[in-house]
């Protein structure tokens, strides 16, 4: 797209509360749209997930994923049900498929704990937690998703790593600390793995050594993922910008999540060469859906991340300021609501009416 035409994003609600943390999240985007020079948007909405499935036989059409090839970005909800699923049992779950038709190698999961919200972790309110786990999403133990070979005696499942997918990896993962940096924060990456005892790891260090010498400006160290698993309860505000191979990526993104208050407040992005997936770090929560307790607040700033994804890839610094004013009027927002699933008795509408007032 050029500067002065509307951004196309595909909107998949997806599935459960995927539907009623949507329309919040857009209501945000269409408000900061409004008083946004130059920023526009142009939302087409299509069914992904359980429903459709049990509706068509197929998770996504393929009109949906063309629709998903064709837009600026994609912006999804959640996806998959519990009691949906596929002959061979496995859950409906679009969103990973995105991640291997788009080639969104790079899984960003932000934590930064909001104020006023809670946070397991001692002292996290005074100290602050703001960090980005980076986990790699296409490759790692889980390029053996459907491979393993399992005997009566023996179970077998394959880690792989390649060059290219790595060097990518730790590009964007420089480049983003090297952004951070501009933005007053510390502009340190640190690599998280377990080289210590695999081959693949110390391999990936030399490759590590290789990229970080393009970016003189931001500093690096490495980490074993179980001292790292326990410096983020220790110490999570220590923490700028971090990467790992996709299981352990996948484990502690979860641990991140539970650092700043839970799932209604994680936000994510897949992110690759061309297209990006954003979306909430939650699932589509059966237990809740339909009774307006979904926290809309991941959504909303998913959707900031999308914003700030689109302002570097276009040059167009007024959407990146436009998701700093999203963050900043979540924050202002907590200051008075308490979410219900923190115990108060704030729910979707009290959520999204309290953000747009901060706006
Ligand atoms: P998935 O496997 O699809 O990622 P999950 O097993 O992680 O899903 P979720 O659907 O994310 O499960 O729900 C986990 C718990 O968190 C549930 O009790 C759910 O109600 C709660 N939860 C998740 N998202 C939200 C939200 N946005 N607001 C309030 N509670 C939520």
């Amino acid at each position: 797209m050029s500067a002065n035409d509307a951004f196309h994003i595909a909107v998949l609600a997806g599935d459960g509360i995927g539907h009623e943390v949507t329309p919040p999240a857009l209501e945000v985007l269409r408000k900061v749209e409004a008083t946004t020079p130059g920023l526009k948007f142009r939302f087409t909405e299509a069914p992904a997930g359980a429903e459709e499935y049990k509706a068509t036989g197929k998770s996504m059409s393929e009109k949906t994923v063309k629709l998903c090839e064709q837009a600026d970005a994609i912006f999804l909800g959640a996806c998959g049900l519990p009691s949906v699923r596929y002959p061979d049992n496995t859950e409906i779950m679009p969103q990973v498929e995105l991640r291997f038709i788009f080639d969104l190698y790079a899984g960003v999961r932000p934590a930064r704990l909001v104020k006023g919200a809670p946070s397991p972790i001692v002292g996290a309110q005074e100290k602050g937690i703001d960090f980005i786990l980076i986990r790699e999403s296409t490759e790692g133990l889980f390029a053996s998703m459907g491979k393993g070979v399992v005997t009566k005696d023996e179970a077998r499942e394959t880690l792989v790593v390649t060059r290219d997918k790595t060097e990518r990896l730790f590009d964007f993962s420089l480049r983003l600390a090297q952004r951070r940096k501009k933005r007053g924060k510390e502009g340190r990456l640190t690599l998280v793995d377990k080289a210590n005892v695999f081959k693949a790891f110390n391999w990936q260090r030399d490759i590590f050594n290789e990229r970080k010498p393009k970016f003189p400006d931001v500093k690096t160290d490495m980490l074993y993922v179980d001292a790292c698993a326990a410096m983020m309860v220790k110490k999570p505000w220590d923490f700028d910008v971090m990467v790992m191979e996709n299981m352990f990526g996948d484990i502690l993104s979860d641990l991140a999540a539970g650092l700043v208050g839970g799932l209604g407040l994680a936000p994510s992005a897949d992110i690759g060469d061309k297209h990006a997936v954003f979306q909430p770090c939650h699932g589509t929560a059966p237990d809740i859906m339909g009774q307006g307790k979904a926290n809309p607040t991941a959504m909303i700033l998913s959707a900031a991340m999308m914003l700030d994804w689109l302002a570097d890839k276009h040059d167009l610094p007024a959407a990146g300021e436009a998701a700093q004013r999203i963050e900043r009027a979540v924050d202002k927002a907590y200051e008075t609501i308490k979410p219900m699933e923190f115990g108060g008795k704030d729910g979707t509408a009290a959520i999204s009416k309290a953000v747009l007032a901060a706006l």
